[in-house]
């Protein structure tokens, strides 16, 4: 199938006020791909750069360094200002101004899906206003009775009344907010949609309600999403396959059903134990593996692996080296110098 959007070690550092390293360092060369049509999932605890690469993705964040190719066309390349050492000690070189393109037209082709609604929505808009700044932006409508008309359609297409137009987000429940964030990102006619976190916020009871939409919607136009989710057990059901974060690197990804069965990353064996298993024969051989310690700050990490300070398998070479991110077997890449063996 064809890839849509390609990402090549994609980095995110932010700058601290008062110091000269380079600051919290949310997102360390991530590499994918997303097929046009397919659901990526990507999972890890908070704080491990899951948002912060959806956002850099979208360009909501200036990417500090890599290669960012959608649908073809390179929307952002930059050659990486800082140089590491061995141990990790990074310096800033000089390098040439990143290339970037205007990103108006991309922003309605590439979307988002905010976590918290209610924070997302602007308090002082109706959801018809709401809806409607997001036609203006990207003039969508001929005239105003068709305008009138799209986010009419778009209520309906979110399971609201068309009465909600006139009605601000304080007076919806959480789940009737999300639908109206996703009616915002659906009314431009997007190709690409950043799921970051969208049932996260919700009750519990109508979690499903809108992963199924947002499928029914995918199935209808053809969408194609990153879904970014803390917890396997929400994205093992909706992606095709599923990306794993540790600390602003990826440490594997691979097919849904592969990256289940046949975890090859230490971290996601963790992750993966963490999960209810309803088949008792499975849930036996599968032990709870429980890290010690606390994620490492993004703005200190450790060096080599990312992952060798909690890591049970961590050998000297862990903490020397990073291990690089490689295919593994077809269609399963993980970055894990036990599998280099
Ligand atoms: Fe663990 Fe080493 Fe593999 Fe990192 S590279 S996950 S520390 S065994």
């Amino acid at each position: 199938d064809k890839i849509l959007l390609e990402v090549q070690n994609l980095k995110k550092y932010f700058p601290v006020k008062g110091t000269k390293g380079p600051g919290v360092q949310a997102v360390e060369n991530v590499s994918l791909f997303i097929r046009k049509g397919e659901t990526l999932g990507l999972v890890g605890e908070s704080g491990c750069g899951k948002t912060t690469l959806g956002r850099t993705i979208l360009q909501l964040h200036e990417p500090t360094s890599g290669k960012i190719v959608y649908d073809g066309e390179t929307i952002f390349e930059g050659a990486d200002p800082w140089q590491k050492d061995a141990q990790g000690h990074a310096t800033r070189v000089k390098v040439a101004k990143p290339k970037m393109v205007n990103m108006l037209p991309y922003r309605r082709k590439m979307q988002i899906i905010f976590q918290d609604p209610s924070a997302s929505l602007d308090p002082r808009m109706t959801v018809g206003e709401i809806i409607g700044e997001a036609l203006d932006i990207h003039k969508l409508y001929a005239s105003k009775a068709e305008r009138t008309d799209r986010i009419k359609e778009l209520l309906g297409m979110v399971g609201l009344n068309t009465e909600h137009a006139n009605r601000y987000p304080h007076e919806f429940s959480g789940g009737q907010q999300q639908r109206v964030g996703i009616a915002r990102a659906l009314a431009v006619k997007p190709e690409f949609i950043v799921c970051d976190e969208p049932i996260s916020a919700l009750d519990v009871s109508i979690q499903s309600q809108v992963v199924n939409m947002l499928e029914d919607m995918q199935n209808e136009m053809g969408l194609t999403y990153l879904f970014i989710a803390h917890d396997l057990s929400v994205v093992r059901h909706i992606s095709s396959r599923i990306g794993v974060m540790y600390l602003g690197s990826l440490v594997e990804l691979a097919e849904s059903y592969e990256l289940n069965k046949h975890p090859l990353h230490p971290y996601t064996k963790t992750l993966l134990s963490a999960v209810p298993v309803p088949d008792p024969e499975v849930s036996r051989q599968r032990q709870r593996i429980v890290l010690e310690g606390d994620i490492p700050s993004p703005m200190n990490p450790p060096t080599g692996c990312r992952f060798h300070t909690r890591c049970p398998y961590a050998t000297k070479e862990c903490s020397e080296a990073a291990p690089v991110f490689r295919e593994v077997e077809p269609g399963h890449w993980a970055a894990c110098h036990l599998l280099n063996k």
